[in-house]
């Protein structure tokens, strides 16, 4: 019911979250402002009969909060809105939309500053550097909107397949990146396997050609203090490594 009035009023429906702490905020604001008028006013008509301060009085009392409040809410809702806009434009700014990962930038950024910082004691942490394979011919056979389509899927089943501590980016192209906080050569390999299993399900089919989608994971692992640079370069060579293997494999 409160629901569909702030809809009635014109209230955006994923802006409703923001009515109370408005409110509260507003009811905060005009209490302050209330409390100071009254007390200017007291101040001001301390020499004058008890009538006329308690008439003054009322007066201030009725007026101030009709014009502070109105005020206050404005204020304190343009506030709010500046601050979710400003935490919904950060999130555009770090997610790559094809895959719904975090993009390059972010993704070696949150990496550096995990590495840096880490969630667990030995601060040890494992890369994957995963890349599509012959995507090309993917593109090709079937098309830039099903090429589109495996990076959505591909970045599906990353977040799938790691935990909300880990992080997961597009780093280009068909490449990205997975950092599992904590991780050793075995975890590694077991989430690696999970996503190399999963990205198999998506398909294409033309009279001509079926493609099935498969990745290639190079494996680095680090100890605490070696930087991304280092670990990323090793895991760039086992991707080349599995390459070379025959693809759809992970080298560690
Ligand atoms: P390999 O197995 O050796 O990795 O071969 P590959 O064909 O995957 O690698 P290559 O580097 O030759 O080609 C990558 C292709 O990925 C070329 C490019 O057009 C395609 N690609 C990169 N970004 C996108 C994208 O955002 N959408 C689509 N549809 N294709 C993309
Ligand atoms: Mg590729
Ligand atoms: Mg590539």
């Amino acid at each position: 019911m409160f629901k569909q009035f702030l809809t009635f009023i014109g209230i955006d429906e994923k802006d409703h979250h923001l009515v109370r702490p408005v409110v509260i905020k507003s009811f905060g604001i005009s209490l302050i402002a209330l409390c100071a008028a009254e007390l200017l006013t007291l101040l001001f008509y301390i020499n004058a009969s008890w009538d006329s301060i308690s008439e003054n009085l009322i007066i201030t009392g009725t007026i101030t909060p009709v014009v502070a409040m109105p005020l206050a809410m404005y204020m304190a809702w343009q506030r709010y809105k500046l601050n979710s806009l400003s935490v919904q434009l950060a999130h555009i700014a770090s997610t790559d939309q094809l895959s719904g990962l975090l993009n390059r930038t972010s993704f070696i950024e949150a990496m550096r500053d995990r590495v840096r910082h880490p969630t667990t004691p030995n601060g040890s942490g494992a890369f994957l550097y995963i890349d599509a394979d012959h995507f090309k011919t993917l593109n090709d056979e079937f098309g830039h909107a099903a090429g589109d389509e495996a990076i959505a899927f591909i970045g599906k089943v990353i977040s799938q397949n790691i935990r909300q501590t880990d992080l997961a980016g597009r780093l280009g192209g068909e490449e990205f990146g997975v950092y599992l906080s904590g991780g050793n050569v075995e975890t590694a390999r077991t989430v690696s396997e999970h996503i190399r299993q999963d990205v198999m399900h998506l398909k294409f089919d033309n009279q001509k050609k079926r493609y099935t989608l498969t990745v290639s994971i190079g494996v680095a692992t680090h100890h605490a203090g070696e930087v991304p640079s280092e670990f990323m370069k090793v895991a760039d060579k086992n991707l080349y490594t599995a390459k070379s293997n025959g693809r759809n494999c992970i080298a560690a």
